[in-house]
């Protein structure tokens, strides 16, 4: 099982690597923009320029879009075996690992995610991703249905044909392997626009894909903005599906124009405010290690974060007084120092957001335990911030922050903390912390949420789904279900 662990002390230091500026790709072909714009990718450490790479806007959608829809009818993708598209999927797993040490120090060069947090999870869990949908091509398959009367009836499921792909900046290689592995799997052919803050490693891994194999058109990568790139995808007439993992405003823009372009399927992965339960008769120190972990991995920059802390009454002081311990201890710094365990957000607007809400938490009126500032002069570093006596009503509580801010909220019982955990528009996941069985599995039951971890946090497999109830989204990604979002089932009936 790939678990997403903290990061291991004693690692040598690496270096950041240089990298020069990048096109797209469309049809087979690195290109320029049809306008010839280009965009900036800064270093989150003190926000100079990585690079420049090719900005992508309508026309070049539309040029990568007519790539990948000849590519589905007419190239040899449209004829390859199941098999061999789960061959091609294994090669990309394998080239993406032999290539994870320089995708990991492109990813927090681009990112500013320690490198090690990156070897540790980003990309085990990327990998494992490509390889358990390569498993899957040859394993897509229909019914036959004893249908009333002389008549032979199956299904078919059958590719959906071209996919537009619209994925976030705070797990780029994982959201990207996420969305690769089923829609490959499946046979359908895409076109992906990375995030504008993080580009670098969606175009790292197109090359691969294309070193390894995968025909021209298949794969299309087109960076660029939201509102132009973006837009242009979600709302294009010859696109059959979007999948889309962001905000849960950004979601609903994308759905809008899926529905008032050609219906095209929508997927959506967005936002979160997930409770975090711990009750006083759950191993504190394990719920200490899982709550630190659960909200300040990754920089608090994960939609599932256990951004409300409930802590049960008769525990409370002696929890807030281990975690507040840890959250000072923290190292914030390089991504690529060995010993650092917190990098900077991922830009300037985030840091200002993340900021933002401390002083909202501040004026609110709850109590600032640790934190509260910027670390250093230069780039987006926070420190790990601890709110306590937060109350259910203020912003910290209400809104995702995605920053290393925790707020921790006191909780009588059972009953009353499943209501309070459930009082949220979202509803992507939530965990608990007991050692009663029964309990664990009334939350479980009881919690309105698409993942419930029990006694763990962010445990990831590629063979679990994950997904939203409520605004947190629409369908599954991961394991068997993500499937059903890259297939159409096509019923035939055969008089006998
Ligand atoms: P965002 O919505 O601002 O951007 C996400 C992507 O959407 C980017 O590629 C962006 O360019 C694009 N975009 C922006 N405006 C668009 C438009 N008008 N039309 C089409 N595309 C547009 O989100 P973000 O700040 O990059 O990412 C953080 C969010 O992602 C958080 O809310 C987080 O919870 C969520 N997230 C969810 C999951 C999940 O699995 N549920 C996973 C990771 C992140």
């Amino acid at each position: 099982m790939a678990t997403a662990t903290a990061p291991t002390a004693a690692k040598p230091a690496r270096a950041k690597p240089r990298v020069v500026d990048q096109k797209m790709l469309i049809g087979g072909k690195w290109v320029n923009s049809a306008s010839g714009k280009t965009f900036a990718t800064t270093d989150p450490t003190d926000g100079s320029v990585i690079c420049n790479v090719a900005e992508g806007d309508k026309a070049d959608i539309d040029l990568a879009v007519r790539a990948a829809r000849e590519a589905f009818e007419n190239g040899p993708w449209a004829r390859m075996t199941p098999s061999d598209r789960g061959r091609l999927l294994n090669k990309l797993a394998d080239a993406v690992e032999e290539h994870k040490e320089e995708l990991a120090a492109l990813e927090s060069l681009d990112n500013g995610k320690p490198i090690n947090d990156a070897l540790a999870a980003d990309l085990p869990l990327s990998i494992a991703c490509y390889r358990y949908y390569a498993g899957w091509a040859d394993k897509i398959y229909g019914q036959t249905i004893p249908i009333n009367g002389p008549f032979f009836t199956y299904t078919r499921h059958e590719p959906i044909g071209v996919v537009g792909q619209i994925i976030p900046w705070n797990f780029p290689l994982l959201m990207q392997a996420w969305k690769w592995g089923p829609a490959l799997a499946c046979g359908n052919t895409l076109v992906l626009k990375p995030a504008e803050q993080t580009p670098l490693t969606a175009l790292r891994v197109a090359q691969l894909a294309q070193e390894v194999g995968f025909p021209d058109g298949v794969i299309n990568v087109v960076p660029g903005y939201g509102p132009t790139a973006g837009a242009a995808l979600s709302g294009h007439m010859d696109v059959d599906k979007i999948a889309f993992t962001g905000e849960t405003g950004t979601g609903k823009i994308v759905m809008t124009a899926a529905a008032q372009s050609n219906l095209k399927r929508v997927s959506l992965e967005l936002g979160g405010k997930s409770p975090n339960i711990v009750f006083a008769d759950a191993d504190l120190d394990a719920a200490v290690e899982g709550a630190y972990f659960g909200l300040f991995f990754n920089q608090g920059q994960c939609c599932c974060a256990g951004s409300r802390l409930f802590v049960q009454d008769s525990v409370y002081d002696a929890f807030v007084a281990k975690i507040v311990e840890k959250a000072k201890g923290r190292k914030v710094g390089d991504p690529f120092a060995p010993d650092t365990e917190q990098g900077p957000q991922v830009s300037q607007e985030q840091f200002d957001r993340v900021l933002g809400y401390i002083a909202a938490g501040q004026k609110d009126g709850a109590k600032m335990l640790t934190g509260g500032g910027r670390v250093g002069e230069k780039g987006y570093f926070v420190q790990p911030t601890v709110f306590g006596d937060v109350k259910d009503d203020m912003r910290i509580a209400q809104e995702e922050i995605f920053g290393p801010v925790m707020s921790i909220l006191r909780f009588k019982d059972a009953e009353e903390v499943i209501a309070r955990g459930n009082r949220t528009n979202y509803g992507l996941a939530a965990a608990v912390w007991t050692k009663d069985v029964k309990k664990a599995l009334r939350l479980a039951n009881g919690l309105r949420a698409g993942t419930v971890w029990v006694n763990c946090f962010d445990v990831f497999d590629a063979g679990a789904p994950f997904g939203g109830f409520k605004m947190s989204g629409i369908g599954r990604e991961l394991g068997q279900y993500a499937l059903q979002l890259y297939t159409e089932v096509k019923t035939v009936t055969m008089a006998m």
